[in-house]
């Protein structure tokens, strides 16, 4: 999950990362009180999840708090890389600032290790300094054991080249970093600009931050994080049902056991398509193994009630799972969800195989579903509901 500057700059106050002070809004007129309780001036930030908002006009300087609430009128609402501004973050102005930097920790998969990149020429992107000038970047591994304490952050700051003068102070916001990454279960933080200022100081101006999932349950407090503006409602559905659910824009719905299955069910669908004026799969949506009635029915309920849906493939190998017990989770589900009220119109297209897949098949030609249809081969089953989904 990636963060909001703002709540990146939180982490980073509660770990001991300098930051100035600051606060998220979503009406210009909040703007005001904060700036004046700011003594008078402040930069008005876009909260958005993509970079460079300084480039695209989505970071201003304002010098009396009328200033503040027409930045932030402007800001608002703004479109940033086809992000909508819903939120801006009324901050403390930073005094002069004389040298921007650049740090982050994150987890590099390819070396297997944590990777530390550190620049005096921040304030750019990253890549851009990466690209042009490679010596002007500083690649250190860290070791997940050994992590980051004075003397590794240290053994970067020599490495990026740091002037002597901040030396000690980027070293303790090394160290303070690395404990944000490590208490909070990162997979990034990073800090761009990392600022000195006229005073000689050195403040984290801009904060990025990505958590890992994973580690959720690690970390009750996480929740609140989450954009909920921004998340697809099926996909909160979904989530909330504890269901592994994400949406696609194409048109056949899939539910699948297995992520595996799910993926090459994805292939298929959107290959049989082509021949169907180019229809796609709407969603990814793993049952997993042992999904039972309630499952099948949560995640049916999910996908019927996602308007792009035309038709429906369901596809299980059955493994662990039976696909007798499958076949009764759809008999069941559909049932259930008629008894909830809620009208199945849209047609179902089944392919069982595995475990006990006679028996699964018996189970659905007996029910004889008006709405289900039984088609045993995968590329069949795929091209089937993909021809539904195109004459619908
Ligand atoms: P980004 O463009 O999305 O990375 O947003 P940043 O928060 O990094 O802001 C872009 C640039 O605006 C920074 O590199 C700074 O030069 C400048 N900036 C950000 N905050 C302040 C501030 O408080 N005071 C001043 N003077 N400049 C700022
Ligand atoms: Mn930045």
């Amino acid at each position: 999950m990636d963060l909001f500057e703002y709540q990146a700059r939180d982490l980073f106050a509660k770990h001991g990362v300098p930051v100035l002070a600051g606060e998220v809004i979503d009406t210009p007129e909040a703007a005001r009180e904060i700036t004046e309780r700011l003594g008078g001036k402040s930069v008005v930030k876009a909260q958005v999840k993509v970079g460079g908002r300084g480039k695209a006009g989505g970071v201003k300087l304002a010098a009396t708090a009328d200033e503040a609430v027409a930045r932030a009128t402007d800001i608002l609402g703004m479109d940033i890389k086809g992000h909508t501004v819903h939120k801006v973050m009324i901050a403390e102005t930073a005094p002069e600032i004389v040298e921007e930097y650049y740090v982050s920790f994150l987890l590099d998969r390819a070396n297997r290790t944590f990777l530390s990149i550190a620049s005096v020429e921040g304030g750019m992107e990253i890549e851009e300094v990466a690209a042009n000038r490679p010596e002007a970047v500083a690649k250190t591994p860290i070791d997940a054991i050994d992590g980051v304490d004075k003397a590794k952050a240290q053994e970067i700051v020599a490495a990026a080249k740091f002037p002597a003068e901040v030396a000690d102070q980027v070293a303790d916001v090394l160290v303070s970093l690395w404990e944000v990454f490590i208490k909070e279960d990162a997979l990034l933080v990073e800090v761009n600009p990392l600022a000195k200022v006229a005073s000689g100081q050195v403040i984290a101006l801009d904060g990025k931050v990505s958590l890992d999932d994973n580690a959720e349950f690690r970390h009750p407090d996480f929740e609140e994080l989450h954009d909920k503006a921004a998340a697809n409602p099926l996909e909160a559905a979904a989530k909330a049902k504890g269901l592994n659910y994400v949406k696609l824009d194409g048109q056949v719905g899939i539910i699948g056991n297995g992520a595996g299955l799910v993926m090459s069910t994805l292939d298929v669908v959107a290959y049989a398509g082509e021949a169907h004026g180019g229809v796609k799969p709407a969603n990814f949506l793993d049952i997993g193994g042992g999904a039972s009635a309630q499952v099948m029915a949560n995640g049916l309920e999910i996908i019927l009630g996602d308007p792009d849906v035309r038709s429906v493939f369901v596809n299980v190998f059955g493994g662990i799972t039976a696909c007798d017990e499958v076949a009764n989770g759809i008999v069941q589900a559909l049932k259930l969800l008629e008894d909830r009220g809620e009208q199945v119109t849209k047609p179902l297209v089944v392919r069982l195989d595995g475990n006990n897949a006679e028996l699964g098949r018996k189970i659905l030609t007996d029910a004889a579903h008006p709405l289900v249809q039984r088609v045993d081969t995968m590329d069949g089953a795929a091209d089937k509901a993909a021809e539904l989904a195109a004459a619908k």
